[in-house]
């Protein structure tokens, strides 16, 4: 335990910026300019449900608009207020800047608790606030596009796309004013799952660099690393699904809100998502041990620790008692300014949140591209690539027999090969490439500097520095 106090979320947002940009060279004025929130709007509506009227608030921040559109998610919780979505959308500048995304940082919440709704509640609920936001144009494809966030997902963002297009019937890119849509309404392959392979991918970056896994005090691959996940919401269990399924992690620990569940030889991670579907909690699943002290659980020994809930779940209060020595921020924020210090201190390696989750934006910055050229990714070149590819392979076998059928071309390779990139393996692809470079950025900062101890630091001096210059480019 230590006396000094916890600082807000947005505080935490502050601080952190603020040790970053004291290793910089910015004017006074200009690093003022980057750390403000540009403009927060503030909505009250009413909507008549249950023969009464109910009366419900909602917010978007727009915290830089050096590139636009803005981005980021629209919320719905009972914890939202003015100071999470700020501090929400100052991360969301950050991690556009720092994942090369142009776009700028936005965030939306609305104050409500989606589970005491029914769907249709939701959808008029959803519809009006949307209709609120569009007024304004603070949902719109050129100047601000919202996306899922905790408590929304593709069906908020559906009805928000098809309000969208009611107000504005004659943009042809309406569809590119929010993206996290169905596939089917003008959404992308992969968007669904890319919080989380995204941190799956920066995972496995992470892994390629000998020395930053030393650092962390681990050695190693991937392959039966002890992980433990705060939160099987979607970009936790999309992040623990493929880690378990694809790299061979252990999920040794599954927190969710009514306690933990623990095994030390590994939970089924389908099978523990489908449990909560139907119970709406960890309780009684019929797999390892249940403890009811969740919170607990997060200290316990692991090598990975994925905190993929809310914010502020790594405290001051229990900072010092975290013993994984690998924590990668799959939510927003979940380790307070105080507790990062702490872990710093301890040589807790932390892979931020701004790159961690940074997967979700970066595809919906492919929705975007596709909404906006009307055309799925390789419809065109897609063909063209297997007519080329199978040039190759005839020529080989061409050859091949010449000499007496002497080589034993694969089945498996001329398969592979001869299957040319749709649209979700390029944006595993994209996503991918995203992941590493912005990982490359940071960790060469991280290595290359004296002064810069940590990943987080780099990453606010990656991010802030794209940001400079994107204002100075254009004459501030
Ligand atoms: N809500 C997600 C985030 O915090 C995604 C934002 C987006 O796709 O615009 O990064």
């Amino acid at each position: 335990m230590t006396d000094r106090k916890e600082p807000t979320f947005r505080e935490s947002v502050d601080l952190m910026f603020n040790r970053a940009v004291a290793l910089m060279d910015l004017s006074p004025g200009l690093e003022e300019k980057i750390r403000v929130c540009n403009a927060t709007y503030t909505v009250r509506f009413g909507v008549r449900l249950r023969g009464q009227i109910h009366t419900f608030t909602g917010y978007r921040s727009v915290h830089s608009e050096h590139m636009e559109p803005v981005k980021g998610g629209i919320r719905y919780s009972m914890a939202v207020h003015q100071d999470e979505v700020e501090a929400l959308a100052a991360l969301m500048t950050y991690k556009c800047a720092l994942v090369e995304v142009p776009f700028g940082g936005s965030k939306g919440g609305l104050r409500i608790d989606p589970r005491e709704w029914e769907e249709h509640e939701l959808e008029q609920i959803t519809r009006r606030f949307a209709y609120e936001l569009i007024k304004r144009d603070l949902i719109h494809p050129a100047q601000n596009v919202p996306a899922p966030d905790m408590g929304t997902g593709e069906r908020e963002m559906a009805w928000i796309a098809d309000q969208y297009k009611r107000m504005a019937t004659t943009d042809i890119n309406y569809r590119g004013c929010v993206t996290g849509k169905p596939v089917n309404a003008g959404g992308i392959q992969g968007r669904t799952e890319a919080t989380g392979r995204g941190v799956q991918y920066a995972l496995q970056e992470f892994f390629r660099h000998p020395e930053d896994i030393a650092a962390a005090g681990l050695s190693g691959t991937l392959d039966g690393k002890r992980v433990i996940v705060q939160g099987l919401g979607n970009v936790g269990y999309h992040a623990a699904k493929f880690l378990s399924e694809e790299d061979g992690c252990k999920i040794t620990a599954i927190i969710e809100r009514d306690g933990a569940l623990l095994d030390d030889t590994g939970l089924d991670v389908e099978a523990v998502r489908n449990w909560i579907a139907r119970h709406g909690g960890v309780e009684g699943y019929p797999g390892g041990s249940f403890v009811r002290e969740g919170a607990k659980v997060l200290e316990g020994a692991c090598d990975i620790l994925i905190p993929a809930a809310l914010e502020g779940v790594i405290n001051l209060e229990n900072a010092e008692r975290i013993t994984a020595p690998l924590i990668i921020e799959a939510a927003n924020g979940p380790i307070t300014a105080g507790a990062d210090e702490i872990l710093r201190q301890k040589g807790t390696v932390i892979i931020p949140d701004m790159y961690a989750n940074a997967g979700g934006v970066t595809v919906s910055y492919f929705e975007w591209v596709k909404n906006l050229s009307h055309i799925r990714f390789g419809r065109i070149g897609r063909r063209q690539e297997e007519a080329r590819h199978q040039l190759i392979v005839n020529e080989l076998e061409r050859l091949n027999r010449g000499i007496g059928d002497a080589w034993d071309i694969s089945p498996d390779f001329k398969q592979k090969y001869l299957r040319g990139a749709g649209e979700l393996e390029l944006v595993r692809s994209g996503l991918d490439d995203t992941m590493r470079t912005a990982y490359q950025a940071m960790r060469e900062i991280w290595h290359g500097r004296e002064d810069v101890t940590d990943l987080r630091t780099a990453a606010y001096l990656v991010a802030i520095a794209r940001v400079a210059a994107s204002y100075r480019a254009m004459g501030l």
